[in-house]
């Protein structure tokens, strides 16, 4: 890497395009006081990002640019353009991610512009960069912000001046230590917004909890309510199925019953109602009848007693008359035709006496025939025909002998028919009494097939309550679980070898599942496994974002030790190896004596307040905590040939100048910047010193380009180019390239 052209565009007092080429080892600027040299070596800080105004003796941005002459108008911008060789590729810029861009160029250059609103805008090869990424590009090459590398004109003992830490920064910055500097502010940044993402990420976790949780507990609850679902659903197939195929079956064979029984009761009923038709018709007409007849023989009876006891006053009347006929001896004369007239008279009363029923009837019609048989009485006188008396007596009493006789008859055939109506009754109260026997066997079966109809009435009403359960429980099972419970119908009942599991434990099962579910309420489930999955997931999201989160903080935990640990190394073996070289300066420069650095324990201490600086990045830095643990210090401890004096405010000017040339070429000895630049570092050297310093200088133009701006003729010599610097009566600089001899006189 070499350091190639340098190119100034309305910077300062360059208000012209000015190129400055870096074709040799050590280029000297030259020129008279005010002509605009030190302008170059501020357009180089310039252009590799210097912040601190102060060191470009600016107070703000427009200052750096050309603020216009008599004859020229001012700018409007300032630009200020350096170009490196790169052909050994050893620039390197990574992105935030920690990735290399690629900077696959021969020439790297970087511009920086200034417009007169303040505005800086950086372009790395033609792209627009932040500041940032230039800090980290040179630093890759070794050329720290600290800019120790260019002194500027009066800050040769700047690091005399400087505090402890700030020379520490120096050093580590000479040590090429800034690049870790950076990268330790960089991830300290990286591992502050970690951490904030952290906490918020915890945070968010911790509000998300409590809803997980009742998610969780929900889901919990919702599962083992499908198990139990599953359970029930089991258990409901079984036992409905088990039910219907009982109810099918018992229904059946409660109707085949029912049909059996209701038959035979038909039977049994119709048997019965014969045996009663049997029993009224038969017996009933004949005891009526033996009832008539009886009634008729009484009354023949009554008629018979009749008739003999008028047979006996007839029979006594003959023997009366009989007798009257023997004492007295005129009998009545009566006529045939009185006699047939009163034989009809009687035979008709006889014939109406048998018409009639009643007794007293009866015995006045005997009465009325009594009264005809006066007029033969022989109170009458008429004895003539007493015997004629007798015989109608006498025929009377043979009519009465053959009416009794007759009547006597008809008795004997009624007491025939009595006893021919007894003997049947008695026949028929003995087939009765079978008949009554039977048809008491008949009513009993009657009575007990009733009962078992009612039995099996009964029976069927319980299987109809039964049904009306099943029913309802298959109604709450669809409610509980769903239309699948359905297919019970195509459940195969288990036929399990250890005994059956009878319908009631299987009913308490299912009740007892039901009573759980319905505590588990399992209603808003799918929602809630939803939810749950949602929340779950952004919860997992978040934990694995927290694991990432952890281990990012922890490697770039890591990092940072690392880096430091590294530091703390490089910084150690870096400051023995300078005060190796400080020692050989001090001691040339100054014929003797000793030089050293010194590594001091850290202190706590409140910040500084720094200058205020133009680029908000920057600021922010500096805006950090305002108490710190400082890092160690650099104290310079130097004992000079045949003096006591040791301490750094007591030198001579001329004594602290060798004393900082000592110290940075030492610095720039151990890790050689690509190139220096020295604004009148040789100010205020004497002849003798001036040539020790030339001799320096050649000595480290073999590791670093070298641009020195000088009045001194000694290093003049030592330079393989020169530029002198003019300034015209317009006001603009002016850069040419001239010879030594040219030089020695322009700088005068
Ligand atoms: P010396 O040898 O005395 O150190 P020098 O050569 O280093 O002098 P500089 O200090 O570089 O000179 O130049 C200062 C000159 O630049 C001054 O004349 C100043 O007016 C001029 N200058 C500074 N800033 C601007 C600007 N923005 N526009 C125009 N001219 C400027």
């Amino acid at each position: 890497m070499r350091l190639k052209t340098l190119e100034l565009n309305g910077f300062k007092s360059f208000a012209q395009k000015t190129v400055l080429e870096f074709g040799n080892p050590i280029v000297c600027v030259v020129g008279p006081n005010g002509s605009g040299k030190s302008n170059v070596v501020e357009s180089i800080r310039y252009v590799l990002g210097e912040q601190s105004m102060k060191s470009m003796r600016g107070k703000s941005g427009l200052d750096l640019i050309f603020k216009g002459s008599k004859n020229l108008s001012k700018g409007s911008h300032a630009s200020v353009s350096i170009y490196f060789d790169n052909s050994d590729k050893i620039f390197k810029l990574e992105n935030d991610n920690g990735d290399n861009i690629n900077l696959n160029f021969d020439t790297v250059s970087i511009s920086r512009e200034v417009f007169s609103d303040g505005l800086n805008k950086y372009v790395l090869n033609g792209t627009e960069v932040r500041l940032k990424d230039i800090h980290n590009l040179l630093a890759s090459v070794n050329i720290g912000s600290s800019g120790h590398h260019i002194i500027s004109q009066g800050e040769a003992d700047r690091i005399l001046n400087a505090n402890i830490q700030d020379r520490r920064e120096m050093v580590e910055d000479a040590l090429g230590l800034k690049i870790y500097q950076y990268k330790i502010k960089e991830s300290t940044r990286k591992l502050e917004r970690t951490e904030e993402n952290m906490k918020e990420v915890t945070l968010l976790r911790r509000e998300n909890a409590p809803h997980l949780n009742f998610l969780k507990k929900q889901v919990e609850k919702f599962e083992k309510g499908k198990v139990m679902q599953a359970e029930l659903t089991v258990l409901y197939k079984e036992y409905l199925k088990k039910e219907d195929v009982y109810l099918e079956k018992e229904k059946a064979h409660l109707l085949a019953e029912r049909n059996k029984i209701k038959s035979e009761l038909e039977s049994v009923a119709g048997k019965i109602s014969l045996t009663e038709d049997k029993n009224s018709s038969a017996g009933n007409k004949k005891i009526e009848e033996l009832r008539l007849v009886e009634k008729k023989i009484n009354e023949i009876s009554a008629v018979k007693s009749e008739m003999e006891r008028k047979l006996g006053r007839i029979e006594g009347m003959i023997e009366m008359e009989e007798r009257r006929a023997e004492q007295k001896e005129d009998v009545v004369e009566i006529s045939q035709e009185e006699v047939k007239s009163v034989i009809n008279e009687i035979n008709q009363s006889i014939d109406l006496a048998f018409g009639k029923e009643s007794v007293s009837e009866i015995r006045d019609i005997l009465g009325r025939i009594k009264d005809i048989l006066k007029k033969f009485s022989p109170e009458k006188g008429e004895t003539a025909n007493k015997n004629f008396e007798i015989q109608n007596l006498k025929k009377t009493q043979n009519e009465i002998l053959a009416e009794m006789a007759k009547i006597e008859e008809e008795e004997a055939k009624i007491r025939q028919t009595i006893e021919k109506l007894k003997e049947d009754l008695n026949k028929e109260t003995e087939a009765l009494r079978d008949l009554e026997r039977e048809k008491f066997t008949y009513k009993v079966r009657h009575q007990e097939l009733t009962s078992a109809l009612e039995l099996i009435s009964i029976k069927e009403g319980s299987l109809k309550a039964r049904e009306d359960s099943f029913q309802n429980e298959m109604k709450e099972g669809v409610a509980l679980i769903g239309q699948e419970i359905l297919a019970y119908k195509n459940h195969q009942i288990s036929e399990s070898t250890e005994g059956e599991i009878s319908q009631e434990d299987l009913k308490r099962k299912i009740e007892r599942i039901k009573i759980k579910l319905e505590d588990a309420g399992l209603g808003s489930g799918v929602e809630v496994m939803k939810e749950f999955k949602e929340v779950t997931e952004r919860d997992e999201f978040l934990a694995k974002e927290m694991e990432d989160l952890t281990k990012s903080i922890e490697s770039l935990k890591k990092l940072i030790a690392d880096l430091k640990e590294k530091i703390d190394i490089e910084f150690k073996e870096g400051v023995k190896k300078i005060n190796v070289e400080f020692q050989e300066f001090f001691s040339l420069m100054f014929g003797g004596g000793t030089g050293s650095l010194s590594i001091i324990a850290p202190a706590k201490k409140k910040k500084a307040e720094k200058e205020v600086e133009f680029d908000e990045e920057e600021i922010e830095i500096e805006m950090e905590e305002e108490e710190e643990m400082l890092p160690e210090g650099i104290e310079i401890n130097v004992s000079l040939p045949h003096k006591k004096v040791k301490e750094l405010h007591a030198l001579s000017g001329g004594e602290r100048s060798l004393t900082s040339i000592a110290l940075l070429f030492a610095m720039s000895q151990v890790n050689p910047p690509p190139f220096l630049v020295l604004d009148e570092t040789d100010a205020a050297l004497d002849e003798s010193n001036s040539r020790k310093y030339g001799d320096m200088l050649e000595k480290l133009s073999k590791h670093s380009q070298l641009i020195v701006v000088t009045h001194n003729r000694e290093t003049m010599s030592r330079a393989g180019a020169l530029y002198g610097v003019t300034i015209g009566a317009n006001g603009a600089s002016k850069l040419l390239s001239v010879k030594f001899e040219e030089a020695t006189q322009i700088a005068k």
